[in-house]
């Protein structure tokens, strides 16, 4: 295990790892909640998975030297802005420099990756300012913008960047909501790894009338995909609550499939926080679950 490798038991890294293996990790994202340490330390792991120079799946290696220059700080295609936490502390004269940065292609990397700190902290100008690279980077270039939380930028530049909450899934949730979202996604899993079209729909008939269940079961739906993904990478860890549920999904699911289901998860939950239409929502869910077993 090297160090700069992500979590696989923390569904937020999971997720994050399988974006990356899939190759279609957005250009821009904003990482919020969680301590300062934490998105630090997740900002970093992207970082050096973006710069890394091993294959997508086994990307950041840990091994090669851009991912030891990008544990070490000191990798030149990594620039790192940081300001205080407060109003406006991450000057507009940093954006100009990150701009006129963006466009030099990288120095060792095929990749450029800008970590900004308490990027929540730029004032309108400096929003406006980096909107205009959000809106068309070079292709090179990656932003991973740190927060505490994402209500301190514009909603403009919310619009371009994918969104990621640290700890959201335990926050949110009491034990009671618990209990009911891991039943509705035991059943949902279960008419999964039966093949079984009507299964789905009937198991994913509970939340027709219930916004809330749905969206507290969706991490839970995740979790148990990104268990089997586990077992798939023979590396079963966590997920005892589902039983032998990902052990069978591992068996029946491909690494394809199940990764587009992980991925479809994280669509889905960024649709709930965006309130987006339940119904939608849930032909979205039936659709990707029926397709998934349908390969
Ligand atoms: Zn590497």
């Amino acid at each position: 295990m090297n160090k700069a490798d992500f979590d696989l038991n923390n569904p937020l890294e999971a997720t994050l790892k399988l974006m990356l293996a899939s190759g279609r990790f957005p250009h821009a994202v904003i990482l919020e909640g969680g301590t300062v340490a934490e998105r630090l330390t997740l900002a970093k792991k992207l970082a050096a998975a973006l710069v890394c120079s091993a294959g997508k799946a086994e990307a950041p290696c840990g091994v090669c030297s851009h991912c030891k220059k990008a544990i070490a700080d000191s990798h030149p295609d990594i620039p790192f802005f940081t300001a205080e936490d407060k109003p406006r502390a991450f000057k507009v004269d940093f954006v100009r420099e990150i701009r006129n940065n963006a466009y030099i292609i990288p120095n060792e990397a095929d990749k450029k990756v800008f970590i900004l700190e308490n990027a929540h902290t730029m004032g309108t100008e400096g929003q406006n300012a980096i909107l205009k690279i959000l809106e068309e980077p070079p292709s090179y270039v990656n932003f991973i913008m740190l927060c505490s939380s994402k209500s301190g930028f514009l909603p403009t530049v919310l619009s371009r960047a994918t969104v990621f909450t640290i700890g959201e899934a335990k926050a949110e949730e009491s034990d009671e909501n618990r209990a009911a979202a891991v039943e509705a996604a035991t059943a949902i899993a279960k008419s999964v790894a039966a093949i079984d079209d009507i299964e789905i729909v009937k198991a994913a008939a509970v939340f027709e009338k219930d916004a809330k269940l749905l969206k507290s079961a969706l991490p839970v739906i995740q979790e148990v995909f990104a268990a089997a993904m586990r077992e798939k990478y023979n590396a079963p860890d966590g997920g005892e609550e589902f039983g032998s549920l990902p052990e069978e999904l591992a068996r029946k699911l491909s690494r394809r499939a199940l990764s587009d289901l992980i991925e479809a998860c994280d669509k889905l939950m960024l649709s709930v926080r965006m309130n987006a239409n339940h119904n939608l929502m849930l032909t979205a869910l039936c659709t990707t679950l029926r397709k998934a077993v349908s390969k």
